[in-house]
């Protein structure tokens, strides 16, 4: 196949997947958010929930299937013979102006093992139409050995545990759930529309049908007046549910949501990084459960708080207490060589050569105290989101 025949082809894809899906294939399932309302989330604000034809999204796999037959061709034709990889590699870099081949091929330059469909609630769909789905996509990559969606809480609590089975038998193997806190105050604060016991049996169902499950806890996320409930009750929810993944993903504010309105009344009193570490803490003490903890969220500020709990549990929660012990000037400089990406992680801070050179640039900006730094990381982190 040409290359202008493999730029011919095109599917959808919706605007965001999961971190730990970055090189999985991305299939629209569904378009935007059925709630659309949290007020700490802009992804799909003014833009309408829609069910797409579930012959429309087979047609979407089907497509991806002749991308994968197209690359290979063209792997065979021009002299790179059984390297899926390298001519996977070679069809990225070459085309520039096809989102739909340039996933594809990032995808099969990964392996092409896992599947993702988006978007935010795609198991809200009629429950026949997603085994469809989940089967077409099965049947046209027998190879794939992991198939994650998002779902939310409440669509998981009214599905029935046979009808999570199911889709298990079809191939859905995880489900990603975004349950934000197990705190009733702070999910009616964020208008969430639901309560922990929702994010309680939801979970529950999944696991019961061994589907694998991964939870978001959003530290920060309780503001000042419910910091200490929002940690002891989230980690109180997924306690009960034990997932297999609790992930952090740390509250990004910005004057462009509507939880900001709650900061300019004062209702919502924001955490400053340090105490948003202090509540990790609290959350990850409390935290028993059988799975694995992930920090693999651009925003959060330590991605090392990270491993199979219970094991990891006491490693981490030295971590948190040896950041919260290092001097001010320390942590004003952690915090901003890792906003900058000079820092992977909090032992990067004891190369000399990187300290050196985000000290020498506070020194040249002046960023000596933390509302300084503050500033400077705040537009550093917008570029994230
Ligand atoms: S359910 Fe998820 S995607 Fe929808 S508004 Fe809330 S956080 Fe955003």
């Amino acid at each position: 196949m040409d290359l202008d025949k493999l730029n011919s082809y095109y599917f959808e894809t919706g605007p965001i997947r999961p971190p730990s899906e970055a090189y999985s294939l991305l299939i629209r399932a569904t378009r935007n958010c059925p709630w659309n309302r949290c007020t700490f989330c802009h992804t799909y604000k003014g833009q309408k929930f829609e069910l797409r034809p579930t012959g429309d999204v087979i047609r979407d796999i089907e497509t991806a299937r002749a991308i994968v037959e197209g690359i290979k061709e063209f792997g065979l034709k021009n002299g790179f013979g059984d390297h899926p990889r390298e001519v996977a590699a070679y069809i990225h870099s070459l085309v520039t102006n096809n989102d739909s081949v340039r996933q594809v091929s990032l995808w099969q330059w990964a392996g092409g093992r896992s599947a993702f469909l988006q978007d935010a609630n795609s198991i809200v769909m009629r429950h026949a139409d997603l085994l469809k789905v989940v089967s077409a996509l099965k049947d046209n990559f027998p190879e794939l050995d992991r198939i994650t969606s998002y779902g939310r809480s409440k669509t998981a609590a009214k599905k029935s545990v046979q009808e999570f089975i199911e889709l298990r038998q079809a191939g859905l193997s995880r489900i990603h759930i975004g349950m934000e806190s197990g705190s009733d105050a702070v999910l009616k604060f964020v208008d969430k529309g639901m309560i922990a016991a929702d994010h309680v049996k939801g979970g529950l169902n999944i696991k019961e049908a061994g589907i694998e499950l991964s939870e978001y806890y959003m530290p920060g996320l309780g503001g000042r007046q419910w910091s200490k409930e929002h940690a002891e009750q989230s980690a109180d929810v997924l306690n009960r549910v034990n997932p297999d993944f609790v992930r952090l993903r740390t509250l990004m504010m910005g004057e462009t949501l509507a939880i900001w309105a709650g900061v300019e009344s004062g209702e919502f009193d924001m955490l400053a990084e340090d105490e948003i570490v202090r509540e990790i803490g609290e959350f990850i003490s409390r935290l028993n459960f059988t799975g694995e903890l992930k920090s693999d969220h651009i925003l959060n500020l330590l991605p090392e708080l990270e491993g199979k709990f219970p094991e990891a549990k006491q490693a981490c929660m030295d971590t948190v207490e040896r950041y919260l012990e290092m001097p001010l000037k320390e942590r004003l400089n952690y915090r901003l060589g890792r906003r900058a990406g000079v820092y992977e992680k909090l032992n990067d801070i004891y190369d000399a050569a990187k300290y050196e050179k985000i000290d020498a640039a506070m020194r040249r900006v002046g960023a000596d105290t933390t509302g300084k730094v503050d500033e400077l990381i705040d537009g550093m982190k917008k570029r994230f989101i």
